[in-house]
């Protein structure tokens, strides 16, 4: 499309997580100037806890021109090491995938969540993020779609983006009525002191404990915060939205690790630790249609077994913003988008299933994305 008509044209995005805001930047980037972030929330948070930024979306920041912002609030990693529970043994060390690929180094980046959508939010013009707005329908009439929200705001667009999340009303109503699929797993996530870390920060990598019975310790050092994020997966029956923990709990189910680890499940403030079952959606057919399109978790929730989630959302805002300019028109480029990324999801959604076993790491990176 010429850059003329993309200028103009109406685009509303549904959810302002790192998937909307990063569309928003990339839509700008290439001279979108009618864009509309609709964000149910009446503020943006993200619960506290780390999140890795691979090499190849650290390539987009740059080319969004928002690196500096990203680099100031994160700490670059080179590699991650998978180690037994007791500590005793390194399973594999393998530097990030794709830290070479491109015209200078690009480390991953450990940056918490908080401050990931604080700066995406921060590098959008004033006005374009619509907060207090919950999408209640969505009609598809063809070259353009019609959005109602819970306030009464009603808005037509000629391109809507689906970028609400794993429960998306979007996806609900237009694609796929399937609803997310509890993995057996819960995710216990806490950011803590260094100083209050036992001496499990030796640099700036992080480090996957693997216990035989399927609960790993993860941890992710913030060292620009002076903080790590310490994060636990283990099995449970209980698909419960946000599962009651107890130190004691922790503590027994961490039994075999590491000391410095059950040391600090035991002394963490349990008031201030994100339990939450965990979910993610069965692939689905087509994520597109001539004007609407899903993006981010609400188009391929995965586990977080491979770190790709928010990473693939950044993938996808890039991916969008450039097939809108190689489509001839709104409809072609949504077929453009969905036939590169969705091979991709699919693959990512698959071994994210998959998880990781103590007794058979060949390689943290099986997807090599
Ligand atoms: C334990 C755990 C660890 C993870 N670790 C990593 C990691 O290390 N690396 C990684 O890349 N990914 C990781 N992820 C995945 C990552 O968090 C998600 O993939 C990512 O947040 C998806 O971004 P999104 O913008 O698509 O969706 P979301 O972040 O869910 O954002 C959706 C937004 O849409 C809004 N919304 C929803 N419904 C409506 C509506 N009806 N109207 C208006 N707005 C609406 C929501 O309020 C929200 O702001 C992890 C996930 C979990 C559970």
């Amino acid at each position: 499309m010429q850059i003329s008509d993309i200028k103009n044209l109406r685009i509303a995005i549904v959810g302002g997580g790192y998937g909307g805001a990063a569309l928003a930047k990339a839509l700008q980037h290439i001279g979108a100037e009618n864009v509309h972030v609709y964000e149910q929330a009446s503020a943006l948070a993200q619960v506290g806890a780390g999140i890795g930024l691979r090499p190849p979306s650290v390539e987009l920041f740059r080319k969004w021109g928002i690196f500096d912002a990203i680099a100031a609030v994160s700490s670059p990693s080179d590699h991650l090491e998978i180690i037994s529970a007791d500590g005793k043994h390194i399973l594999a060390t393998e530097e990030w995938p794709f830290m070479h690929a491109f015209e200078q180094v690009n480390h991953n980046r450990m940056i918490h969540r908080g401050d990931f959508i604080d700066v995406l939010l921060s590098v959008l013009p004033e006005g374009m993020v619509h907060l207090g707005h919950k999408l209640d329908t969505i009609v598809d009439h063809g070259e353009t779609a019609m959005l109602t929200f819970a306030n009464g705001t009603v808005v037509e667009a000629d391109l809507v983006i689906g970028a609400d999340g794993i429960r998306s009303t979007v996806r609900h109503q237009l694609f796929s009525q399937q609803e997310p699929v509890f993995s057996g797993e819960h995710a216990y996530r806490a950011v803590i002191a260094i100083d209050d870390a036992h001496g499990l920060v030796t640099d700036n990598n992080p480090r996957f404990y693997m216990g035989e019975n399927g609960t790993i310790a993860y941890n992710l050092p913030l060292p620009h915060r002076g903080q790590l994020s310490y994060d636990i997966t283990a099995p449970s029956k209980d698909g419960s939205w946000a599962p009651q923990i107890t130190n004691d709990y922790l503590v027994r189910l961490l039994e075999g690790f590491d000391e410095r680890i059950v040391a600090v499940a035991g002394e963490l403030d349990i008031s201030q630790v994100t339990s939450r079952s965990v979910f993610d959606i069965d692939p689905i057919d087509s994520w597109h249609t001539d004007s609407v399109a899903l993006l981010g978790d609400a188009a391929h929730a995965m586990l977080h077994h491979q770190g790709q989630g928010a990473n693939s959302a950044i993938m996808d805002a890039d991916s969008l913003a450039e097939a809108l300019l190689q489509g001839k028109s709104v409809k072609d480029a949504l077929a453009i988008y969905q036939e590169i990324r969705k091979p991709l999801t699919d693959e990512l959604q698959r071994v994210s299933r998959q998880g990781w076993h103590a007794d058979a790491v060949e390689s943290a990176f099986p997807a090599n994305q």
